[in-house]
């Protein structure tokens, strides 16, 4: 059995065929499914999935750093609000920095990136970190709020592996995808010296399909495809692989396991 700890379902890509996409990914042993926010526009259609797939798709509360614009003050009170039911979010994601697309709003990510992970750390739930050439001031932020409670995944990592060992000591596991597949990942060689007991598998659907579906849509149903390639990596059966890497899943998600 396998665990997806990060998969955009709600997109639109999805809305057509999200049944037959579900099925699929059970059919590969994909029964959990866990999906980061964006921002306030797909929180309901998130929700809505969760509701229909109850035991089955996690939702995740937070404002991704692509979405932080002038308005994030107004976008993260309206937010807030949803604490409330703090309980039926596994996460505080997917929150971080990205300064790839746009550099604009540097200031505004980085006050939202600490408002979410207190957030997180008032209720008690872990966060799931977007960081795009941004791991540096990310790890930064992160020392600093990390008083021995914080935990979570930096998804999609691509950082060196000096910069995987210093996520480790500050207690957090390293979300691994398609790239991994990818012909010269560079990421081959700094997985090979991390614990499988620090990773867990996502895929980023719809982005960032694994070979041989690169440049399609991604699935949660192409998690054994990452698997298999770490598998080879660790020189470890597919099944250990499965098996170690949902139990750091269930551990860090504690609300729905
Ligand atoms: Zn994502």
């Amino acid at each position: 059995m396998f665990i997806d700890t990060h998969a955009h379902l709600y997109d639109e890509q999805f809305i057509e065929d999200i049944d037959s996409v579900l099925l699929k990914s059970h059919e590969q042993g994909v029964n959990k499914i866990f999906m980061p926010n964006c921002d306030l526009s797909t929180l309901q259609p998130m929700l809505d999935l969760a509701s229909a797939y109850p035991n089955n798709c996690f939702p995740m509360l937070g404002l991704h750093p692509c979405y932080v614009k002038d308005d994030v003050q107004h976008v993260l009170e309206n937010m807030q609000t949803y604490l409330i039911n703090a309980n039926r979010f596994s996460a505080i994601g997917e929150i971080g920095l990205d300064y790839y697309w746009d550099k604009t709003f540097v200031a505004n990510q980085k006050m939202a990136f600490e408002l979410q992970i207190d957030w997180a750390l008032q209720n008690a739930l872990p966060i799931v970190v977007h960081s795009r050439e941004s791991t540096q001031d990310c790890i930064q932020i992160i020392a600093k709020k990390q008083q021995g409670n914080l935990t979570g995944i930096f998804h999609c990592f691509s950082g060196t592996l000096d910069e995987a060992k210093q996520l480790i000591d500050l207690g957090f596991h390293l979300g691994i995808g398609g790239v991994l597949t990818f012909k010269n990942a560079a990421l081959k060689n700094i997985i090979k010296e991390i614990d499988l007991k620090d990773l867990v598998l996502e895929t980023d659907a719809p982005y960032l399909a694994p070979e041989p579906h690169r440049g399609k849509r991604n699935e949660p149903a192409y998690i054994p495809l990452v698997a298999t390639i770490l598998a080879e990596i660790k020189q470890m059966s597919i099944n250990d692989i499965a098996l170690q890497t949902s139990i750091n899943a269930n551990q860090i998600f504690k609300n729905h396991n």
